[in-house]
């Protein structure tokens, strides 16, 4: 049997992260076992579903690398195939016209809340003969006994009585089918044979089981995935702060490293926490999917990327830190190379948003030093050792990292000064704060000329603090 999985958002918003987990475990099951991943847009919510929607789901899935072998397909585009089915079931006589007014229903529905019962449908019309050109909804005809047994691939069996599942719409008044039916009618002709989903739809589960059954069709294997709940243990939601995967990377995550996340929440091997994508799919087993829900923990995702950010190739990195320098203004062809930058900082970021921030001194000036490591640093004992140093580096020819450590040593030598006190003040004159690679390959990646200026500038502050003082 050739496996086949697939994704069907309903184009109402952007890729959230718990969509993208579910892409991701549908995803992995069918790139496991060789098969094929099917994207399908659940769009036929007319008001609700848009094409921007459309959109960032595409542009989130592409940015985590969650390729589809097949689709996107569009139920909008499908609907004569619905109608198709429907009209074959009416003729059958598995599902039948209902034309219950809105009120007959809203008195069902109270008279069921009173007696505390679930509200549903009492097959009022499953026997009259509802003239097909009046207004009318069809019903599908549940079978009125037995169970359904969904024996799902991370529940267990779960069993539905018939008695609970009432004949639920499967075309409205105004013609359109309904999810129930559509997502039927995809499964099966798109030929799915594991359907991976949230648990939020196992309800709806004994109801497909039950309407693939009257299209004799046989049902595929589910797999419910459990919920993703924030820190405060209530289903992940907006106020728990980024829901969107889009966010996640403009907040400077690594597309890898919100993957390794994803994949465990709710699913585990042994007490293994890091997994390249490889990895990841040669370990990932449907079957061993928690039952209970997981709760999202930003700082272990942090934790995770600041580990791919210090593993991965620094070509990699630099392909994704680029846009981040560009949204501060820089243009990274413009300097020394992103990818000898990214060798610099790999160590000492958690986010590519912050490896920006903290390599922006590379490529331009900046118009004031940190005020704490100035006061600390550029303090009139500074001045000398800068001046010095300054010299020094006017007349240096030869501008690598190894070159410019024995300058440094040597101008500290021959100061009779340890080479902190010679090297933290020149840091912080040509970074603009106390933090940086070494300064070495600091004083390399930033250029003579800048190196220069920036010395100035320091020195300038630095006599401007001794008029004052
Ligand atoms: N379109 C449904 C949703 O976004 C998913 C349906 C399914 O996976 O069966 O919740």
């Amino acid at each position: 049997m050739t496996i086949r999985t697939r994704f069907a958002p309903s184009p109402t918003g952007y890729l959230h992260v718990g969509g993208a987990r579910t892409a991701l475990f549908s995803w992995l099951y069918a790139r496991k076992h060789g098969g094929s991943f099917v994207l399908r847009v659940e769009d036929t919510d007319l008001e609700r579903s848009t094409t921007e929607s459309v959109n960032a789901i595409l542009e989130g899935m592409t940015w985590l690398g969650l390729e589809y072998d097949e689709g996107p397909f569009f139920q909008t585009k499908r609907f004569d195939r619905y109608n198709d089915v429907i009209d074959q079931l009416l003729e059958k006589d598995l599902a039948y016209r209902c034309n219950c007014s809105r009120e007959r229903l809203d008195n069902l529905r109270d008279e069921a809340m009173k007696s505390k019962e679930k509200p549903r449908y009492d097959g009022h019309c499953r026997h009259s003969n509802v003239d097909p050109e009046e207004p009318h909804v069809i019903r599908f005809r549940n079978f009125l006994d037995g169970v359904v047994i969904v024996d799902d691939m991370v529940r267990g069996k779960v069993a539905f009585s018939n008695e609970e599942l009432d004949d639920l719409i499967i075309r409205r008044t105004d013609g359109s089918p309904t999810y129930n039916l559509t997502v039927v009618v995809d499964d099966s002709d798109m030929e799915i044979t594991h359907v991976i989903r949230g648990d939020d739809h196992l309800n709806n589960t004994p109801r497909q089981i039950n309407i693939l059954r009257a299209m004799e069709k046989k049902p595929p294997k589910y797999a419910h995935l459990p919920m993703i709940l924030g820190d405060d243990g209530a289903r992940l939601s907006k106020r728990h702060g980024a829901v969107s995967v889009m966010q996640y990377m403009e907040d400077g995550f690594l597309p890898e490293a919100l993957l390794n996340y994803l994949v465990r929440l709710g699913w585990s091997h042994g007490d293994q926490e890091v997994f390249p994508i490889e990895e990841m799919i040669q370990l990932f087993e449907v079957e061993d999917v928690n039952k209970a829900a997981s709760a999202f923990n930003t700082e272990k995702l942090l934790w995770l990327n600041q580990h791919y950010i210090k593993e991965s190739d620094p070509l990699h990195i630099a392909h994704l830190l680029s846009p981040h320098m560009g949204r501060l203004g820089i243009d990274p062809a413009v300097g020394p190379e992103l990818v000898d930058v990214v060798k610099a900082q790999q160590e000492r970021a958690k986010t590519l948003v912050e490896m920006a921030e903290i390599s922006a001194f590379f490529y331009k000036d900046f118009d004031q030093f940190d005020e704490t490591a100035a006061k600390k640093n550029l303090r009139p004992v500074a001045r000398m050792p800068l001046e010095k140093m300054r010299e020094a580096l006017e007349a240096q020819i030869e501008w690598t990292a190894e070159s410019l450590h024995d300058l440094v040593q040597k101008v500290s030598e021959a100061l009779e000064l340890k080479m902190g006190k010679v090297a933290q003040p020149l840091r912080v004159a040509v970074v603009g704060r106390a933090a940086s690679p070494g300064i070495d390959v600091t004083l390399h990646l930033v250029g003579k000329e800048a190196c220069l200026r920036r010395i100035d500038m320091a020195l300038d502050f630095i006599r401007k603090r001794e008029e004052n003082a």
